[in-house]
C-alpha cells in the first residue's frame, strides 16, 4: 500500500495534458487540448483534454477521466498500478503504507507462487537442457520437431523428469513450502498422503503473462499417455480465461504490426514465431473467452484467425467470432490446407512463403463463415436457411452500422437473399442485442448495487422499497437516484439558498445540504448502497470544503480589491458626467460580484472532482467521472428550457427537479403496492378497505400536486427558493 500523503503528492503532481500527451498528439483548441481517441479508431479527433478541471474525455466513446483513470484504462492495469505508474513517470518516490495481517498474508502468498513458478520454469529448463533424461527424451523430440535453440531460450521451454516427486522433493528442498507448491497445482497429494509432481515425463510450456510472471505450464505427453497436454489447474495466479500462450513474447510485435494472429497450439505459436511472424498467441484449445478477448484488445483491433485445417479446427475457429464482432474487433481467418495447423504449414514453407500464404489466402471473417456453411448447405434450402439465419447474427453482433451496411450488402450477393430483407433482419437481431446487453448491464449493476450487508436499518419508506427490489432485482428507483446522485457529484457543494441562522445571521445552503434536509423531512433515504456511500462521503467533506472556501474566499476578495481600483481608475480617467459615473460604478460593481459569485461555484464544483475524481474507492471514483464528465449532455428535462442563463437557477432546477421526480417515483410505487394489496384484500374487512381507499386517494392527491410541483419548476425554476421550502416544511 501507498502512503495517503504520497497518494495525495501523486494525485496533485500528475498534469491531464502531460500524461495523455505520452499517448496522444495534442493540439491546443482555446482552453482545452484535443486529439485522436486512444481508445478507439478515429479519424478527425473527439478526444478532449481540459487541464484546468485535469480530466480528459472522449465525445465520441466517452472513455476517459483522472490521470489515473486514464492510465487504469489505457494500460490495462489496477488503480494502484496506475498510481506506481504515474510515480515513476513523475520520480516521486513511493514509501508503501506497512500492509495488514491479512493483506501481507494474501500478497506473500501471491508472490511465493510467482516465485515459485518462476524457480519450477528453471529447473525444468535445466532439466532439458543439462540432465540426461531430459536431453535423450525431450531435447530430441523438440529437435525432431524442428523447434530450435532459439524458440526454446524465448519461450523457456522445460523438461519435466518422468520420476513420482522429482520435481517436489527438489523444491522442497530448495525451501518452498509444501502449501505454496499445492496451490500453485505444480505438486498434489495422493489419496494416501504422499506428494507427486503433477507433471511427469513432459515438455513444459511456461505460460507467462504480459508481466513476465510464468503463471501456469503446460505440458506436452511424449509417452502416448491419454492426455496429450495437460496444464496448471487455475490458481490464485492463474485464470485461465484471462490469459493467451504467448503474449508475453508476442505483445511488443502485436502492437509494431497493429495485429495479432490467433492460433490454437503452444507448438503453432512457436512454429510462427521460428518463421519470423512474431505477433501470434494461442487460446490453447479451448473457447475464446472476453477476458482474453479484451486482453487482445488492449494491443491491437486486427485479429486473424488461423485454424487447424481439418473440420474440428474451422468449427473452432467459427465458435468465437461472433464474440471477437462484438468486441469491435476487425477480424479475419485464414483457411489452412486439409491435414495442417500452422505448425505444420510453418515447417513445410520458408518464411518469405508462410508470410505469402498468410497475406494471400487472409478472408474476412463473415465471408470465410459464409464459405464454410454453404460448402456444407449445398442445395439443402433448410440448411441455407439456418446459414442465413447464422450470418444474419454474427452481422448484428458489429456495433459500427457503416460496417454492418458494407456485410449486408455484400452478402446479400453471396447468399443470394434480398438485401432490404437481409437488412431487416439484421436489424431485429440488432436490436435484441442491444435489449440484451441493456438488461445484463442493469442486472448487474442492480445485483451489486442491492447486495445485502449495505442496507440501513430502520422501518422508512425506503427499507420496505428495497425488500421489493431485492426480490425483483429491478428497482424503478435506481435510475432516479441517479440523476439526483450526479447532481449532487456535479453541484453538492454550491450554494443556493441563504436561510437565517440562530443568531439571525444568513447561513448558505447548499445543494448537498438542501438535499439531505429534503429527504430527512420525507423520511427517504437512498436505496442503492453505491448511492448511500457517495452521498455520505460528500456530507463528510462538507466541513472541510467550506474551511477550504474560506480561504478561496480571501483570495477571490483579493482578486476583486485589485479589479475594483483598477476599474475605478478607469472610470475617472473616462471625464464623466456625475451620473454617467454613477452609472458606469454600479455596472463596474455588478460585474464583480457576479465575478465573485461565478468563482466561488466554479472552486465549489471543481473541488468535488478534485477530492473525489481520483478517490482511492472504485464506486466514488468511477460515479464523479462518470457524472462530471457527461456533463456535457444537458438532462433531458433541461432541455425544455434554455432560455434561461443564470447557472445557479439552472442549478436550483435541476436539484428540485430530480429531487421531486425521485419522490415522485416513491409515491408512484406506495401506490402500486397500495393498490396490490387492496386488490388481495379479504372484503369482509371493511375497515381495512376504508383505511386503503382513504390512503390510496390521499396518496394520489399528493402526487398530483407533485406533479404539478415539478411542471411548474421545470418552467419557472427562478421563484423556487421560498416555494419550496415552505412546501417542504408544512
Ligand atoms: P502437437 O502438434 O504437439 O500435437 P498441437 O498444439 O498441434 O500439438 P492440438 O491437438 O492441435 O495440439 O491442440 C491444440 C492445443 O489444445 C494444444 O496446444 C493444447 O493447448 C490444447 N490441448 C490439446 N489437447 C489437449 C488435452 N488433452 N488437454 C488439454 N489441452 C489440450
Ligand atoms: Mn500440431
Amino acid at each position: 500500500m501507498i502512503d495517503p500523503a504520497t497518494v495525495q503528492k501523486i494525485k496533485d503532481t500528475a498534469d491531464i495534458v502531460d500524461v495523455v500527451s505520452d499517448y496522444v498528439h495534442l493540439v491546443r483548441r482555446g482552453a482545452n487540448y484535443m486529439g485522436l481517441c486512444p481508445f478507439h479508431n478515429e479519424r478527425t479527433p473527439s478526444f478532449s483534454v481540459n487541464k484546468s478541471r485535469n480530466f480528459c474525455y472522449c465525445f465520441s466513446c466517452h472513455k476517459g477521466g483522472s490521470p489515473i483513470n486514464f492510465i487504469m484504462e489505457k494500460e490495462g492495469v489496477s488503480y494502484h498500478e496506475a498510481l506506481l505508474h504515474l510515480a515513476k513517470k513523475y520520480g516521486i518516490e513511493v514509501k508503501e503504507r506497512e500492509l495488514t495481517n491479512e493483506e501481507i498474508e494474501q500478497q506473500t502468498r501471491r508472490e511465493g507462487m510467482l516465485v515459485a513458478n518462476e524457480w519450477a520454469k528453471n529447473y525444468f529448463t535445466s532439466n532439458l537442457l543439462q540432465k540426461e533424461e531430459g536431453q535423450n527424451v525431450g531435447l530430441s523430440y523438440l529437435y525432431g520437431r524442428h523447434v530450435t535453440q532459439e524458440a526454446i531460450k524465448a519461450f523457456a521451454l522445460g523438461y519435466a523428469i518422468d520420476r513420482f516427486s522429482d520435481y517436489t522433493d527438489e523444491a522442497i528442498k530448495k525451501g518452498f513450502s509444501l502449501d505454496i507448491l499445492k496451490a500453485t497445482g505444480l505438486t498434489g497429494t495422493s489419496q494416501n498422503g504422499r506428494n507427486y509432481d503433477r507433471f511427469r515425463g513432459r515438455i513444459i510450456f511456461p505460460v507467462i503473462n504480459t508481466a513476465g510472471k510464468v503463471v501456469a505450464f503446460g505440458g506436452r505427453d511424449l509417452k502416448g499417455d491419454s492426455a496429450k497436454y495437460i496444464n496448471s489447474p487455475e490458481s490464485e495466479v492463474y485464470s485461465k480465461s484471462r490469459e493467451l500462450y504467448g503474449i508475453f513474447q508476442a505483445k511488443g510485435d502485436i502492437v509494431k504490426e497493429n495485429k495479432v494472429y490467433l492460433v490454437e497450439g503452444y507448438l503453432d505459436v512457436i512454429g510462427m514465431w521460428q518463421s519470423g511472424i512474431r505477433n501470434v498467441v494461442a487460446s490453447s484449445g479451448t473457447a475464446l473467452t472476453d477476458g482474453q478477448i479484451s486482453l487482445i484488445h488492449r494491443f491491437t483491433d486486427n485479429v486473424t484467425l488461423i485454424y487447424d485445417g481439418d473440420s474440428a479446427g474451422i468449427k473452432a475457429s467459427l465458435r468465437g467470432i461472433d464474440m471477437l464482432l462484438a468486441h469491435n474487433l476487425n477480424v479475419k481467418a485464414v483457411p489452412l490446407p486439409e491435414g495442417d495447423d500452422p505448425d505444420s504449414l510453418a515447417a513445410k514453407l520458408t518464411p518469405q512463403q508462410l508470410k505469402d500464404y498468410l497475406k494471400e489466402n487472409e478472408v474476412d471473417i463473415i465471408r470465410f463463415k459464409i464459405n464454410v456453411l454453404l460448402d456444407d448447405a449445398r442445395n439443402d434450402p433448410q440448411k441455407r436457411w439456418l446459414v442465413v439465419r447464422s450470418i444474419v447474427e454474427s452481422i448484428a453482433n458489429i456495433s459500427d452500422k457503416i460496417k454492418r451496411d458494407i456485410y449486408i450488402q455484400e452478402c446479400s450477393a453471396l447468399l443470394d437473399v434480398k438485401e432490404s430483407s437481409l437488412s431487416s433482419e439484421v436489424a431485429k437481431a440488432r436490436w435484441k442485442i442491444v435489449e440484451q446487453e441493456k438488461t445484463k448491464r442493469r442486472s448487474e449493476e442492480l445485483q451489486k448495487d442491492f447486495s445485502k450487508e449495505n442496507v440501513n436499518p430502520g422501518e422508512t419508506i425506503s427499507s420496505q422499497l428495497r425488500q421489493i427490489d431485492e426480490k425483483t432485482l429491478s428497482s424503478p428507483l435506481y435510475p432516479l437516484e441517479r440523476e439526483l446522485i450526479d447532481n449532487c457529484l456535479k453541484y453538492g457543494f454550491v450554494d443556493i439558498f441563504e436561510s437565517e441562522g440562530s443568531e439571525s445571521e444568513t447561513v448558505q445552503v447548499s445543494v448537498i445540504e438542501y438535499i439531505a434536509e429534503e429527504l430527512e423531512i420525507d423520511n427517504i433515504s437512498f436505496t442503492v448502497p453505491d448511492h448511500i456511500k457517495i452521498f455520505n462521503e460528500l456530507l463528510q467533506l462538507l466541513p472541510q470544503f467550506r474551511r477550504d472556501l474560506k480561504e478561496n474566499d480571501n483570495v477571490i476578495a483579493g482578486l476583486i480589491e485589485q479589479k475594483r481600483k483598477e476599474g475605478y481608475e478607469t472610470i475617472g480617467a473616462l471625464n464623466l458626467s456625475v451620473n454617467e459615473i454613477k452609472r458606469e460604478e454600479n455596472s463596474l460593481e455588478d460585474r464583480l460580484s457576479s465575478f465573485a459569485e461565478n468563482e466561488r461555484e466554479r472552486f465549489a464544483k471543481n473541488y468535488i472532482l478534485d477530492k473525489f475524481g481520483s478517490h482511492e474507492d472504485d464506486v466514488i471514483r468511477n460515479n464523479t467521472n462518470r457524472a462530471l464528465v457527461e456533463k456535457h449532455q444537458l438532462s433531458s428535462l433541461f432541455k425544455k428550457n434554455k432560455s434561461q442563463e443564470n447557472s445557479k437557477e439552472k442549478i436550483v432546477s435541476l436539484v428540485i427537479s430530480s429531487l421531486n421526480i425521485l419522490k415522485n417515483g416513491i409515491i408512484d410505487i406506495q401506490l402500486k403496492m397500495l393498490m396490490e394489496e387492496l386488490k388481495n384484500l379479504d372484503h369482509s374487512n371493511e375497515d381495512k378497505e376504508r383505511e386503503l381507499h382513504s390512503r390510496i386517494s390521499e396518496i394520489i392527491s399528493m402526487r398530483s400536486r407533485m406533479a404539478k410541483d415539478i411542471g411548474d419548476r421545470i418552467l419557472c425554476p427562478t421563484n423556487l427558493k421560498t416555494n419550496n421550502r415552505n412546501a417542504a416544511n408544512k
